[in-house]
């Protein structure tokens, strides 16, 4: 059984390439998020696909920042409105703290690589413009302006002017990239005049103008000898952008286009994520709740164009539960529902992996730590010891002391303990959320609560038991008071809590201290 991006690398094997080159692409027109890092994500995976089938390859990376400005990104002000089609190169750092726009947007995204397990060549789409990179396409373009106008026009309903040339020059008055209009060349010089009124001349040598998009895109495949490139499904619409550019690419620069690797949108809780309206999720946000892994799972877990659903909030306890399964599964430590789906959960955690792990890394259940953290703080000694009593810990490891945990193994609890309080901190809803009260809450109970309190204490105090026994116990003792189980449980859950509910009572009982609840259920000091 092969994963799709192993098909994808077979596929490329029967290419004649000595060398494979993926390319990505992100327009730093603000926060680079999960939805347009996909690029980044499956391109690095194509390319180890083709290393791991003996065949060569590299990943590349081009930012898009010789692109105009076309909304001011979230939470930048409304005054940056002035910058509207200058190209992100020139603006410069909203917060001051780095060189450019386009350093402040790129560096949180590219800081999060090495976690990634990513290795590729990041290039700047001004730069190459600036070194002269995309001179000789930029020629060819000029000259053969009206075999390229006639390939466009296939595609539009008005079509272009007879003097449109395939060229933006950046206005020298106005600085803009997308209002002025080049209508002649000689030699390297361009004449253009622009919206604002400005008519002048530019040299295509200096860099300070752009390849109109798609021819852009063509030579840039040349220029790399790309052969795979991933691309969000707008560019991959019949007659859209992909098309065109392998027109370009053939008739044009003759050579092949790359591999197509179309990707469908990620939505964040049911809505499209927008860099303007600030609805979208960093790769760097991720790593803050989540194993680094888990991303690529979350990727790569469907086909590219199956859409995908992305929520922070309740939902990502499930995800997580469900990643770590898998990895359970893939470790042997856990079974599937049938031999196919063994082998199809296996591929893809296969494909998932970052630092190849040789056995299975020790993550707790993360819901179960939600609750655990929150009585226990970053003590994890202690975390560990109320893992232990409420059955958390896997046959192996029951039988092992904290101090018998190697350092590795202590450092996976105390990121995975940090990613908990991280999501507790920003995404978990209040329901969640609870504090044992250091003193006895203000309560008024009926009598028979009373008595279930006490009788709760007396058997914690004679007996040890696991949470599902105490669970039934807890069930025998409101039967004979004839209490209903939501009143006595909202009895625990405010004298402990002081709130009318909260995580599931018996191993909740249990991951706190025993002296303590004995008392707290006495209702003494
Ligand atoms: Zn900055
Ligand atoms: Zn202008």
């Amino acid at each position: 059984m092969k994963h799709w991006i192993e098909r994808i690398a077979d596929e490329l094997k029967d290419w004649d390439v000595d060398n494979h080159v993926v390319a990505s692409g992100t327009s730093i027109s603000g926060s680079i998020h999960i939805g347009n890092s996909c690029d980044v994500f499956i391109a690095n995976a194509v390319s180890k696909a083709l290393i791991n089938n003996e065949s060569s390859s590299r990943t590349i990376w081009i930012a898009d920042d010789h692109d105009p400005l076309r909304k001011v990104p979230y939470p930048l002000p409304e005054s940056y409105e002035k910058y509207l089609g200058l190209p992100y190169s020139q603006i410069p750092c909203p917060e001051g703290c780095c060189e450019s726009f386009v350093e402040h947007f790129q560096k949180p995204f590219l800081d999060t690589l090495d976690d990634f397990g990513i290795e590729l060549e990041a290039y700047s789409g001004a730069q190459m413009y600036k070194d002269g990179l995309y001179d000789d396409y930029i020629r060819k373009s000029l000259e053969k302006a009206p075999e390229i106008r006639e390939i466009f026009n296939k595609y539009r309903e008005t079509p272009l002017k007879e003097d449109w040339l395939p060229y933006n020059p950046i206005c020298k008055d106005c600085g803009r990239v997308n209002t002025p209009y080049a209508y002649s060349y000689q030699e390297d010089e361009i004449s253009y005049r622009c919206s604002c009124g400005f008519d002048g001349t530019m040299d295509i040598k200096s860099g300070d103008g752009k390849l109109t998009w798609r021819v852009e895109w063509a030579a840039r495949w040349k220029i790399f000898n790309i052969t795979c490139e991933p691309f969000g499904k707008d560019h991959a619409a019949s007659g859209g952008s992909y098309d065109v550019s392998s027109i370009i690419s053939r008739e044009i620069f003759d050579y092949k286009s790359p591999y197509p690797v179309p990707y469908e949108w990620i939505t964040l809780k049911g809505d499209a994520m927008s860099k303007s309206q600030g609805v979208f999720f960093t790769p760097g946000e991720w790593l803050e709740i989540g194993p680094a892994e888990s991303l690529y799972y979350f990727l790569f877990r469907s086909k590219p164009m199956k859409h995908k659903d992305f929520s922070p909030e309740m939902p990502f306890l499930d995800f997580v539960e469900q990643f770590d399964r898998v990895e359970q599964i893939y470790f042997g430590e856990e079974q599937a529902a049938s031999e196919k789906e063994e082998k199809k959960l296996k591929k893809i955690y296969q494909v998932s992996q970052i630092q190849n792990h040789t056995e299975l890394p020790f993550r707790p259940s993360y819901r179960f730590l939600t609750v655990a953290h929150q009585i226990a703080g970053d003590d994890l000694e202690n975390i560990y010891q109320i893992l232990k009593r409420n059955s958390q810990l896997s046959d192996k490891m029951a039988s092992l002391s904290f101090e018998d945990l190697s350092d590795s193994q202590k450092e996976q609890l105390d990121k995975r303990v940090t990613q908990v309080k991280n999501w507790l901190d920003k995404y978990a809803p209040p329901f969640v959320k609870f504090q044992v009260q250091e003193k006895i809450p203000p309560v008024t109970l009926s009598s028979e609560q009373g008595s279930f309190l006490r009788d709760m204490a007396t058997l914690l105090e004679e007996r040890n038991l696991n949470p599902e026994e105490l669970h039934d116990e807890m069930y025998t003792i409101l039967r004979k008071y004839d209490l209903k189980p939501q009143k006595a449980f909202q009895a625990l859950y405010r004298v402990i809590i002081n709130k009318k509910m909260g995580p599931r009572a018996a191993s909740f009982i249990l991951s706190l201290d025993k002296d303590f609840v004995i008392k707290r259920l006495r209702m003494q000091e």
